[in-house]
């Protein structure tokens, strides 16, 4: 059975961000730094796809590599989903744009998000056409979190690979990665490696 149609990974700065495209709806996971929008919509273009196929928008966690556009593209109509654990992070990147001349960046508008709990991930992505789950993944940062696909998917942002895990010694970390192979978690897409087999 098809779980979903596909997914696209998108690439027009230093992240892999990812379309994945549901039986439903669209979800966006990821943007890049602030003022690339014209490189996203040039990307979108060669995809044959407009800003406005993407119907929701996750942020793995969010450093400024990861959520530079979100408030844009909230202004195209895609509607940012932030999980409980990531509540209170939004705005931590704020001060890093705010450092730099000539910033294109703008802030998120809390207003205009929509707040989703953890715990009713696998309903939200059921009625896009999606079979998976969220789940809280923290050990790169509190707020990260992974978008895990039946088929043995996994988006997990800059969560640090499988095979180093020994190397950190960092039992939330440890735990994540035990929560991901609870989860059947086959294939990996990082923001910044190349996929990883588990
Ligand atoms: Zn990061």
């Amino acid at each position: 059975m098809v779980k979903y149609k596909k997914t696209i990974r998108l690439k027009y700065g230093n992240t892999n961000c990812y379309l994945i495209q549901g039986r439903k709806k669209n979800i966006l996971i990821d943007t890049d730094w602030a003022g690339l929008l014209p490189n996203f919509f040039r990307l979108l273009g060669e995809h044959k796809l407009k800003v406005q196929n993407i119907d929701y928008l996750f942020v793995t966690h969010y450093h400024p590599d990861h959520m530079g556009i979100a408030q844009n593209l909230i202004e195209y109509g895609v509607k940012l989903v932030v999980l409980d654990s990531q509540v209170n992070y939004i705005h931590q990147s704020d001060y890093i744009f705010k450092r730099q001349v000539n910033s294109k960046f703008k802030p998120i508008d809390d207003s205009q998000v929509l707040h989703l709990s953890i715990t009713q991930s696998r309903k939200f992505l059921k009625d896009c056409g999606i079979n998976g789950e969220i789940l809280s993944t923290p050990g790169h940062t509190n707020c990260s979190i992974s978008i895990v696909l039946d088929s043995g998917e996994a988006f997990v942002g800059d969560l640090y690979p499988y095979d180093q895990v020994s190397l950190y010694d960092n039992p939330i970390l440890t735990e994540s990665w035990k929560k991901l192979q609870e989860a059947n978690v086959k294939i990996v897409h990082f923001a910044h490696y190349a996929d990883e087999r588990i």
